[in-house]
């Protein structure tokens, strides 16, 4: 029997058992002997029967005088009481259809039992009490019982049982060096999750989850690290020449602002390096990271290098080739756009295959497109830096295609702010780039809820603003009238405004569901200013830059999350427009529409959303597979000491060939990617 062993061989599984545990994640012994109790109940402290407080959960230690099983007249019961006492009194146990237990307590021996005490017919009792003989270690009763995570088919008692059993039959292997357990004080493995499932007191709980913290965080650290050094190892054509970007900066029609400008010197000191660089490009809603990207790109393009820029949507990826090309074509960059409907190159509609021989060839210096660009069949001349916009919004799915990347920068880019001790776990091997502040002139968004009172005053609003020019968004939660619930589709919502509401303007309807052609020729028209109002939803979500539309209405907005509705919103306000955001809401006290109202920053929203959704749930580590159970990533200090030992560890062996157990949990562990 070892870690490996599944858990069906084991003596107190069997078949039927096993299928639970599987059901719960637990394949082998070693699942199990990880598996780790969510909490502990504190039972350590024993009550005297006389001290017993009707109400309260308490634990006795008692003789079983006697017990006897029979069945109720009224309801047809089975009940089962003992008579039990201590030193200081006596008091029964009562037990419902459990018959068999006047066998398992015995008279005259001694219980321990753990359970709140009631009063019925004038008699203090304890009902439904767990039990445990007096053993020379307990394990259900009168110490810091651990509480698993469980479905309904096993019970906290059985699984107990099993835990316990087969703890104390292995002994699980030190694999973290024993230099690192003596400098950080660490507990060894072996004692670690012994004494986590059960711990002999509360101090010793404590030490055995910093170890196995630390093992989460150190686990995580040397894998990142690795990461990184094999990076290193890879090679790309490096650029030697960037004289070329200044009269490039010179022809835009802005000034980059600081953070662009030093995003853009971190990124331009990448490419110059003969190995690839991975980084992440942060910057709120509206920061210019796509200037960023597309000078990036440019640079390599300039150089005879292919680049690529992802988006998560056909829209998107039409969009950001429609705004650069322009961009790329003043100086003879050819860009191609490849999206399982569209495919351009310089702006002219071009057959699919013409599009894959100039990729093949070299002759597109630049592609857009989404994630399918990089599936294995697409052949690039000399593809060097892959930039993927709005990061957060790519799939499990689609990421999973950067592992065809090799030999290439990547350059990550996303709006939502990754928490410094994440940054340096989870995301350890990236580099990071910031856009601190946005381009100067921005005004703050006017945000206020709309209801159904203020709702003609919104529309009147709505309608002298396109009179004066502007253009606005109406959001809706769903794409077609699906539910009773009233909430509002962007199909009816559509004919509602372009017919009742506002009949003498052009409204356009923008969704998922339309074909890719229709969805870039709506939005086209909507960037010339031929509709006046766009009723979308929630695909303009990420990314859409139409920087004259000054209103953002959005129905329902209850029912989106916080990040999202900061996206929503990050559509207005692009320019030196005053611009307007109205949340239209049947819940006013919405805490997210609140966090909204209240800021128009996206790390202080972020740090709002933590504190609603919590970690896990907004990072997406839960999902991606990987899940700190026990570390707390708040723990700063413990990250970046452990980021230091990884680094040392890995000074001196780069390959784990020391470590062997250590190499196989790191190589166990799921891959994790940037939420
Ligand atoms: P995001 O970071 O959300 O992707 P975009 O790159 O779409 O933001 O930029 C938002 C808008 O700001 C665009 O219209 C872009 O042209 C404009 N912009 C970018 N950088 C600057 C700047 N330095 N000064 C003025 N406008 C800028
Ligand atoms: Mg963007």
């Amino acid at each position: 029997m070892d870690l490996k062993t599944p858990i069906e061989n084991l003596y107190l599984v069997g078949p039927a058992r096993a299928k639970i545990l599987k059901k719960l994640g637990v394949q082998t012994l070693g699942d199990l002997l990880y598996y780790f109790p969510r909490a502990h109940q504190d039972l350590t402290k024993i009550t005297f029967v006389k001290d017993l407080r009707p109400g309260e959960f308490s634990n006795i230690k008692t003789r079983v005088l006697e017990i006897k099983s029979f069945r109720t007249k009224v309801r047809k019961l089975t009940l089962t009481q003992a008579l039990v006492e201590d030193d200081t009194g006596s008091l029964l146990c009562m037990w419902f259809n459990q018959p068999y237990l006047n066998k398992v307590i015995r008279p005259h021996e001694t219980f321990l039992f753990s359970g709140k005490a009631v009063i019925e017919k004038n008699k203090l009792m304890l009902q439904n009490p767990i039990y445990e003989q007096e053993k020379t270690e307990q394990v259900h009763t009168a110490r810091l019982v651990p509480i698993y995570p469980l479905t309904s088919q096993i019970t906290q008692k059985q699984l107990r049982h099993i835990i316990k059993t087969y703890l104390d039959k292995s002994t699980i292997p030190e694999y973290i060096p024993e230099y690192i357990l003596k400098s950080e004080k660490l507990l060894d493995e072996d004692a670690a999750v012994k004494s986590f499932h059960f711990p002999p007191d509360q101090s010793s709980l404590k030490r055995s989850k910093n170890r196995l913290a630390f093992d989460e965080i150190f686990v995580t650290q040397v894998r990142v690290l690795q990461n990184k050094k094999r990076l290193q190892k890879q090679s790309v054509v490096p650029i030697s020449d960037d004289s070329r970007l200044a009269s490039k900066l010179a022809s835009l029609p802005f000034q980059l602002t600081s953070s662009q400008q030093q995003a853009l010197d971190e990124i331009t000191t990448d490419l110059r390096e003969p190995y690839p660089a991975n980084r992440l490009l942060e910057g709120d809603v509206g920061s210019g990271k796509t200037i960023v990207a597309a000078l990036s790109v440019w640079l390599m393009a300039k150089h005879g290098l292919q680049a690529a820029i992802l988006a998560p949507t056909e829209i998107l990826a039409a969009q950001h080739y429609n705004n650069l090309l322009k961009f790329f074509a003043d100086d003879g960059v050819v860009a191609s756009l490849y999206t399982s409907q569209i495919q351009k190159i310089n702006g002219y509609a071009m057959s699919r295959q013409s599009i894959l021989n100039s990729l093949a060839d070299g002759s597109s210096k630049i592609a857009f497109g989404t994630h399918a660009l990089l599936e294995k069949k697409i052949k690039f001349k000399n593809l060097s830096l892959v930039v993927i916009d709005e990061q957060h919004r790519f799939g499990v799915e689609q990421r999973s295609v950067l592992k065809n990347l090799h030999n290439t920068h990547l350059l990550t880019m996303s709006a939502t702010p990754i928490p410094r001790t994440l940054a340096l776990t989870l995301y350890g091997d990236l580099d990071i780039s910031m856009l601190k502040e946005l381009p100067a002139g921005r005004q703050a968004i006017w945000t206020k809820i709309g209801t159904e009172e203020n709702r003609s005053q919104a529309y009147e609003f709505i309608k002298k603003q396109t009179q004066a020019g502007r253009q606005a968004f109406v959001i809706c939660p769903r794409v077609e009238e699906s539910d009773k619930l009233g909430v509002k589709s962007a199909t009816a919502e559509y004919k509602k405004l372009a017919y009742e509401v506002f009949p003498q303007l052009t409204v356009g309807l923008l969704h998922g569901k339309l074909k890719a052609s229709e969805k870039e020729a709506v939005m086209q028209a909507f960037k010339d200013n031929e509709i006046n109002i766009l009723v979308a939803s929630s695909v303009v979500e990420v990314g859409v830059d139409v920087p004259n539309a000054t209103i953002m209405m959005i129905e329902g907005s209850e029912r989106f999350g916080l990040a999202q509705l900061h996206q929503f919103r990050g559509r207005v306000g692009r320019s030196s427009h005053k611009s307007y955001c109205f949340l239209f809401t049947t819940d006013p006290e919405n805490p997210r529409l609140q966090a909204l109202i209240e800021s128009q920053n996206g790390f202080d929203l972020a740090e709002k959303d933590l504190q609603i959704r919590g970690l896990g749930d907004l990072y997406g580590t839960e999902q991606s597979g990987y899940n700190f159970r026990i570390a707390t990533l708040s723990n700063l200090e413990m990250v970046q000491r452990s980021r230091t030992l990884a680094e040392q560890l890995l000074a001196s062996d780069p390959s784990l060939s020391n470590y062997p157990l250590l190499k196989q949990k790191i190589e166990a562990q799921p891959e994790v990617h940037l939420e």
